[in-house]
């Protein structure tokens, strides 16, 4: 029997996945690919698909059920969706080669999928994401994506989510905004920006290639970006990934994400897009592994100042 539950920790108030079907997941595709056009998953491919994720972690079924139990038992059932969606037809492309539209049409949807999921009143955060490469645990090579949506707001939404509205609150301006603009005085850690979006490596980042990029005008979702503001965007994803690439000598494992606002939830509109992309590459020869201060503290230790990152970057990218 799979059981799939979401239990809270009562200490540090984040919600945590239990799914024991995710043992059952196969460590590598086998001769044939699950998502080449002709699979049982993908009988035809005219422009990106989602379709349910196999080994799905979160699974909406029989609605959200709320069980607390004294004061530590504390549980929501697995409920939710997790989707995967097949970029392109061709086996081999990668996200940082493809077309721009193509890559218009993976935005478009991830709009619609945000769209649709958002109108289940019990999700509360989508997060459509990347994982490439075997760093990040990708366990299927066809170049794809994957979205989640959360009958919850994951514990480091919450915390942003938080501090946005105190500072909204207290200032009556975004925080985000704010940021971007001390950001682009300081120009310090801009890895590229234009009339529409900046890319940076945050002064906080917590780890040595964290890349963020905003639009630079307050939206809280990918839909309310212009035609223009999505090109920019999707010209530093796949530049980016590149910049890595080229930093490292070795095709980089990376994880990408777009952070939109809340859904169903407090903070919807005052939450300002930004897209992530992550690598646990540190050096050419080195990752960054966490040991008892990152498990034990949830302190990172960050071995590369974001000003040296981003002048890397920069020098790639320009
Ligand atoms: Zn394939
Ligand atoms: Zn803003």
């Amino acid at each position: 029997m799979t059981v799939r539950e979401i239990r809270k920790n009562p200490f540090t108030r984040e919600w945590i996945i239990f799914s024991e079907i995710r043992q059952e997941r196969p460590d590598r595709e086998k001769a044939h690919c699950p998502l080449c056009t002709g699979s049982e998953e993908v009988p035809t491919f005219t422009r990106p698909l989602r379709i349910s994720n196999k080994y799905p972690s979160l699974l909406k079924e029989n609605g959200l059920k709320h069980h607390k139990l004294g004061n530590f038992f504390e549980k929501i059932n697995g409920y939710g969706y997790c989707e995967l969606v097949v970029y392109t037809d061709e086996h081999n492309a990668k996200f940082s080669e493809m077309s721009s539209e193509t890559l218009m049409k993976i935005f478009e949807t991830w709009m619609n999928a945000t769209k649709q999921l958002s109108s289940d009143q019990s999700i509360k955060y989508i997060l459509p994401f990347e994982n490439y490469g075997e760093d990040v645990g990708a366990t299927l090579l066809h170049p794809h994506g994957q979205i989640y949506a959360f009958p919850f707001l994951p514990n480091r939404i919450r915390q942003e989510v938080n501090s946005i509205l105190e500072y909204k609150e207290e200032k009556k301006q975004c925080m985000v905004c704010d940021y971007i603009v001390s950001e682009k005085e300081k120009d310090e850690r801009i890895v590229y920006q234009d009339e529409s979006i900046v890319a940076l490596i945050p002064y906080f980042a917590s780890h040595a290639y964290d890349i963020h990029i905003y639009p630079s005008r307050h939206i809280s979702f990918l839909h309310q970006c212009t035609r223009s503001e999505m090109i920019s965007i999707i010209n530093i994803l796949q530049s980016s990934i590149k910049a890595l690439n080229a930093i490292f000598e070795k095709e980089v494992s990376y994880s990408l994400s777009l952070h939109q606002g809340p859904v169903n939830e407090e903070g919807t509109t005052a939450f300002h897009l930004y897209f992530k992309i992550h690598t646990p590459q540190r050096s050419t020869i080195s990752k960054k592994l966490l040991g008892a201060v990152e498990t034990g503290s949830a302190t990172y230790i960050n071995g590369t100042l974001p000003e040296t990152a981003a002048a890397k970057m920069r020098a790639q990218i320009m």
